[in-house]
């Protein structure tokens, strides 16, 4: 068996070897579109399968194959697949596990387009779905149907950070033999490794933490083999939603920093949540690192470190969160995370305007949370910008 090096050192050296490419240190970019075969009968047999070896782009590219398989390696998995946004690869995955009629258990709380796209499963295919708060046994028992064929996870919740017990979900879904899968987002898996406990697939919206420089739009799958090269064939190959090699090749070169970029925004995300906490104009601070947060129990226990994000509720309306954004001079005001520039967006108005308002504040999205993405920046520069806003709308 192959030596398995530290977390530190794969995100760094796994999957790729200069052997074979002209020496190169780092990982060649292969921007082409299609593969040239030496002979026809090279190209039958490598569209039969009877010969490894690269066809066209959209079936696998080896830029793309270096990224696929340091992913996989990173979340402790079999294989994995890369795609052109985390959309893509969220509709590839909920497609490839349903059909019409069947039904999906969500956590109570997901990303804004993924609820949207549950929406439109439902209306169009009468892919049904069921939210859940998935925080006891009896709770996430009640919401299973014969007809459920996945149940879709995202931990910590965008944006409101509560927090879902991965091993309680996969024990009951194995019982019932039904695939778990978790958006692992917020995470990166050098916090949080979803296969370690028991979930069938990971989903990452690579844009954020794994890129983490604001520069691309990227979505990642892991899994067991089989499922992967199901996906590969089926709605990866024939919906299309692949990862150009360049973003690819971006993706590896953000990831080699992964670790240190990680402990920095844990650190400085520690800080600032603990110094909102105590400003008179915050109303309340929801950080899974705090004792404070109801599931930090889960955190310590799923989790390595509690994460770059915090998000905030301040006291007043819609117009003083709207101010106190405004007032901000350092931090960008902005949807997405996990770039090196600190980044704060409003919820109810920004990433989950398409969730309907009684939903909405079901889920605790109200009209004065804010959700901040801690970047890499001086914690001394980022918290003073904060406490500055802060004091002048006070
Ligand atoms: C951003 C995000 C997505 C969607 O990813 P894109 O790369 O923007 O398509 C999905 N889930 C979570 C938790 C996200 O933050």
């Amino acid at each position: 068996m192959k030596e398995r090096k530290r977390f530190e050192t794969r995100v760094i050296h796994e999957g790729y070897s200069s052997v074979g490419h002209s020496d190169s240190l780092a990982p060649p970019l292969y921007q082409t579109s299609t593969y040239t075969f030496q002979t026809a009968k090279q190209g039958e047999r490598r569209f039969a399968g009877e010969e490894d070896g690269y066809i066209y782009s959209r079936l696998g590219n080896p830029t793309v194959s270096i990224l696929e398989e340091r992913m996989a390696s990173l979340e402790g998995g079999e294989a994995a697949l890369a795609f052109g946004s985390g959309m893509a690869a969220v509709s590839a995955v909920l497609f490839s596990l349903t059909k019409a009629g069947d039904h999906i258990v969500c956590s109570q709380g997901v990303y804004g387009c993924t609820f949207g796209l549950l929406e439109l499963m439902e209306e169009k295919f009468g892919i049904s779905h069921d939210f859940s708060p998935m925080d006891t046994e009896e709770e996430i028992r009640s919401k299973l149907t014969d007809r459920t064929t996945c149940i879709y996870v995202e931990t910590p919740i965008n944006p409101t950070m509560q927090l879902i017990d991965l091993e309680l979900v996969s024990s009951i879904a194995k019982e019932k033999g039904i695939p778990v899968v978790v958006d692992n987002t917020f995470c990166s898996p050098y916090l949080q490794r979803p296969l370690e406990f028991g979930c069938d697939l990971v989903i990452h919206s690579a844009t954020k933490y794994i890129g983490g420089h604001g520069d691309v739009i990227a979505g990642i799958v892991v899994g067991d083999q089989e499922r992967m090269s199901t996906i590969r064939m089926t709605t990866q190959k024939d919906i299309g939603g692949i990862i150009s090699p360049f973003d690819a090749w971006l993706l590896l070169r953000g990831l080699k920093t992964l670790a240190v970029r990680m402990d920095r925004h844990c650190e400085s995300a520690s800080k600032v949540a603990e110094q909102l906490k105590h400003h008179p104009l915050v109303e309340t601070v929801i950080f899974p690192g705090q004792v404070e947060h109801p599931q930090h129990h889960i955190m310590t226990k799923q989790m390595k470190k509690p994460g770059g994000m915090i998000s905030f509720t301040i006291k007043g309306g819609k117009e003083d969160a709207q101010r106190l954004m405004d007032e901000l001079k350092m931090i960008k005001i902005a949807v997405s995370l996990g770039d090196a520039e600190s980044l704060i967006q409003h919820p109810a108005t920004m990433t989950h305007a398409v969730v309907p308002e009684e939903m909405r504040m079901k889920m605790g999205i109200t009209d004065t949370l804010l959700r901040l993405s801690v970047g890499l920046e001086a914690y001394e520069d980022i918290w003073e910008d904060i406490e500055n806003a802060l004091n002048r709308i006070g």
